[in-house]
């Protein structure tokens, strides 16, 4: 897949083994390299660092490792980073590459884009999540007071996706990345969203090829979108579909007791009874419940968050405009519309969500 942005143009590789088209596509587009550092953490590092160590073997690498999951985007793990590149002597003709999910890709993004003001960088996600973070250039840290505040636009060199890879990936990180696979359906045409529901109702037991198959549909949907509007100043905002209340649990919960892309499938469900109110959608909540209950999906609020906090957590949401609540919402599967939401509309209907109704 090509990507083509105002500011780059790079390819995305996606399928079994693709991680062996690295070592040439270095060599090629870097011929000059002085230094390759490849950023990962400490799971990524155990179960397939190796691979990546024995296609690049004969090129000049070191390994920097940070946490795994979220705490790999604090500044403390940007600093202790920068200090290694600097400490390892490397200078604007190095290059970074994102071993790992979409933290480590966030991370290793923005850590790129600061070492001596921007050297490149490719993405070698690992995750099934990945497929959305890998792709579209935002790189980002968090901050105390909020998650993703600090970052910037940064499109990779390439983005090397070696489905072989997911095999190792725990069930609820399946789930979380299938979360956005589900966004990217819903928001782009109904065969999608058609075909996953009659193809899958295991998470465990999809196939390599078959994840190589939707992920590579899934980036083209963020193509779509990224390619015409790359900073988010008009349709790059649908891709929020199901984070406005998705971002809001999540915050609630404590990061790391709900996956964010499970977080995200219950902000779905609340976007679609929305829509349904306002737009008379045609679509059956409850076949799309039962379908996610039978992959194992939580899909409603946890009954110990409350209104209030969440709407509060809505209102900080960084899209949010003079403290209004903006929603995507659907107007047909496919038809994605950006809404400024009145506050107590959207408290009537979280207060039936969470109560069961
Ligand atoms: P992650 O990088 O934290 O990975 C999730 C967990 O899976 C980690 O514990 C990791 O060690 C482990 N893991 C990774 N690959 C593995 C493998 N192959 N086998 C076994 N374990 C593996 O997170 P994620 O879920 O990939 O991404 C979430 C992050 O992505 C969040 O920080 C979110 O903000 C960010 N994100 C960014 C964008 C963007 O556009 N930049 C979009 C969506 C999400
Ligand atoms: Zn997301």
């Amino acid at each position: 897949v090509s990507i083509q942005t105002t500011s780059k143009q790079y390819d995305v590789w996606i399928g079994e083994h693709v991680i062996n088209q690295l070592h040439s596509f270095i060599q090629r587009k870097f011929v000059d390299v002085t230094k390759i550092l490849i950023i990962t953490d400490e799971s990524v590092k155990k179960l397939h660092l190796k691979t990546v160590e024995k296609e690049l073997s004969s090129l000049p690498v070191v390994t920097y490792t940070v946490p795994a999951g979220e705490k790999a985007k604090s500044f403390d793990v940007f600093y202790a980073c920068l200090t290694y590149m600097l400490e390892q002597h490397l200078d604007r003709k190095s290059l970074v590459l994102a071993l790992g999910g979409g933290a480590v890709g966030d991370l290793a993004g923005y850590v790129a884009a600061s070492f001596m003001r921007g050297i490149p960088f490719i993405q070698i996600p690992t995750t099934v999540l990945a497929h959305d973070s890998a792709v579209g250039g935002k790189v980002a840290i968090n901050h105390p007071l909020g998650k993703n505040m600090i970052g910037v636009f940064n499109q990779p060199e390439a983005v090397v996706y070696d489905t072989t890879f997911l095999s190792t990936l725990p069930i609820q990180e399946l789930r979380s990345g299938f979360g956005e696979v589900i966004k990217h359906a819903l928001i782009s045409n109904s065969q999608f969203y058609q075909e996953l529901t009659i193809k899958i109702s295991d998470l465990s037991k999809v196939k390599v090829a078959y994840w190589s198959e939707i992920l590579e549909k899934g980036i083209l949907v963020k193509r779509a979108i990224v390619e015409k509007d790359e900073r988010e100043s008009n349709i790059r905002a649908f891709l929020n579909f199901g984070h406005t209340l998705g971002h809001a649990i999540e915050a609630e919960m404590g990061y790391g007791k709900f996956t964010h892309g499970e977080a995200v499938v219950i902000g779905m469900i609340f976007a679609l009874r929305l829509s349904k109110q306002k737009y008379d959608l045609a679509f059956s909540i409850e076949e799309y419940i039962k379908w996610l209950k039978l992959l194992g999906y939580t899909c409603d609020i946890p009954g110990n968050l409350e209104i209030d906090s969440l709407i509060n957590r809505m209102k900080q949401d960084k899209k949010s405009i003079n403290g209004s609540i903006r929603f995507v919402l659907l107007k047909e599967l496919g038809y994605p519309v950006l809404v400024e939401m009145d506050e107590e509309e959207i408290r009537k209907e979280l207060v039936l969500f969470k109560g069961g109704k």
